[in-house]
């Protein structure tokens, strides 16, 4: 018997990062931020808590972490008794780099000659080769697989006299994409790095005693969930602390990273897919732009019945419910279209085996995904779905609908053809696993996974889609191939391995 783990053909997400500050139960709060952003990372999760201890005088740090999902890695004696203290930083991991193993969860913890620190990343480095062989010359020894451990490295080898300066020396040498939250001595700092890949954002929630706690996390719905307010995004080269200056004066301090900032690269795929549509990301609400990118898709691929009858956009649920109502609230415009859900998916599929023989894609899709017969049979339906990855489950979803006997199928997706490797922090099969890579035309593969039509949204939709502010541009690398940061040859070659 074959377990199912594996999440259905989608990119699969990088992390997601969360930091308290000066609220009395951080642990409490890092916790229901962890669950709310548990879709970024479903492999791990930690918690790391500073406290100090009166006996001995001193700051110390108290830690949980495990495999598994938020809710089985904490129990309520983690929660309440072991991570105490006021602030605290928390990570949900899904390894991009780096090997599943319990060594390689984070946040990292160290105690090293300026005092105790503790960091979570989202994204991944682009020159670890270079820094790691550069760290072994000066005596380092790496105790995971992650690129994460690079900065907890560089920041030890600095020689600057403050923990904030020796982090901005840190960040100053490594490429690629990082948000980060650090738990230090004298605050918490978190920041984005030079073109701001990744979302980060800070929020507020005022205390029982009048001062204010801070938060930062990858997305705004893990603020909701705790009862917090959305200050802003944290910009891209931007690297901000929040101290104890902080909860007297409400003045958060903000330093360049780079002296010079580039424009920002940020990660379109986060508005396809990876975010929440109830999160604000990059300063922007997540729904409002896939509403766009179906609005787009409905206009640069309208679908009109030759007798005039009624189509029925259903999604693949859910991350593309949202895209779905713009698509059928377009199309309507020139041919009655209505929003239907034709489609419900299961979010319980965890202890599911497969018996030897079976087929095993066709029935994780079954496991997943029932159709509503009432819905689908003998009506003219359009699918909508996000993005096609290897084209497996789009055909097995196909087949499934086919089975419920709609008159027609048509599908539509809202991002382009996704044919290259992501190197800033998610996760895509290889190239040769790339539906787009093995057809010359939309056409092809609307035949392959056995849909009447399919059309994509063109890049340029895609960027008009998405919120243009001023030196705010977007990394569209894995459907155009254009990597705005560079990457390392080695790192290039194993992707591609
Ligand atoms: S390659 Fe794609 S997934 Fe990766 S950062 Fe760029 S847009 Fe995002």
């Amino acid at each position: 018997m074959e377990k199912i783990t594996e999440e259905i053909d989608k990119p699969l997400c990088n992390c997601g990062v969360v930091g308290v500050y000066n609220h009395p139960h951080a642990a409490l709060m890092s916790y229901y931020a962890l669950h709310a952003l548990q879709h970024r990372g479903q492999e791990a999760a930690g918690i790391t808590t500073f406290y100090y201890d009166e006996e001995r005088k001193k700051n110390r740090y108290a830690y949980h972490k495990g495999l598994g999902l938020v809710l089985d890695v904490f129990s309520d004696h983690d929660v309440f008794e072991k991570l105490k203290g006021t602030c605290a930083i928390a990570h949900n991991r899904y390894s991009t780099t780096g090997s599943s193993s319990a060594t390689n969860i984070q946040p990292f913890n160290i105690l090293y000659h300026s005092g105790i620190i503790a960091l979570a990343h989202n994204g991944n480095l682009t020159n670890t080769n270079t820094l790691r062989d550069k760290l072994r010359e000066h005596g380092a020894i790496f105790q995971t697989t992650t690129d994460s451990e690079i900065f907890m490295h560089l920041i030890a080898h600095s020689k600057k006299p403050t923990q904030y300066e020796q982090i901005r020396e840190a960040l100053r040498q490594t490429v690629g994409s990082y948000s980060l939250v650090i738990l230090t001595e004298d605050g918490l700092i978190a920041a984005r790095d030079p073109h701001g890949v990744r979302p980060l954002s800070i929020g507020r929630k005022l205390n029982k005693d009048g001062t204010y706690a801070y938060f930062i996390a990858s997305e705004t719905c893990a603020f909701d969930i705790v009862g917090a307010e959305y200050i802003r995004s944290i910009n891209h080269n931007e690297m901000v602390i929040i101290n104890d200056e902080t909860i007297k004066t409400g003045i958060i301090h903000s330093q360049n990273i780079l002296d010079e900032t580039p424009k920002a690269k940020q990660c379109i795929f986060e508005y396809v897919y990876f975010s929440r549509p109830d999160s604000k990301i990059f300063g922007h609400n997540v729904d409002k732009v896939r509403r766009k990118m179906g609005k787009l898709l409905g206009e640069e691929s309208p679908l009109k019945h030759p007798c005039g009858e009624k189509y029925c956009a259903i999604p693949v649920p859910d991350s593309a419910n949202t895209c779905t109502l713009g698509f059928a609230r377009t199309n309507n415009d020139v041919n009655p279209t209505v929003f239907e859900i034709g489609l419900v998916r299961s979010h319980y599929v965890g202890r599911t085996f497969i018996a030897p023989g079976q087929d095993n894609r066709e029935f994780k899709v079954k496991v997943k995904f029932n159709t509503v017969k009432g819905v689908i049979e003998n009506r003219n339906l359009v699918l909508v779905d996000d993005s096609i990855v290897r084209g497996t489950t789009s055909k097995s979803l196909i087949n499934l609908i086919r089975s419920a006997n709609p008159k027609e199928l048509h599908c539509r997706i809202s991002s382009p053809r996704i044919k290259y490797p992501c190197f800033y922090g998610m996760d895509f099969p290889s190239r040769e696993e790339l539906i787009a890579n093995h057809y010359d035309t939309e056409e092809e593969i609307g035949k392959a996974i056995g849909v009447d039509s399919l059309h994509y949204l063109s890049p340029e939709k895609l960027l008009e889609a998405v919120p243009s502010d001023d030196g705010i541009e977007y990394c569209t690398a894995c459907f155009t191939g254009d990597y705005p940061i560079p990457v390392e040859e080695e790192i290039i070659k194993k992707k591609h391995k």
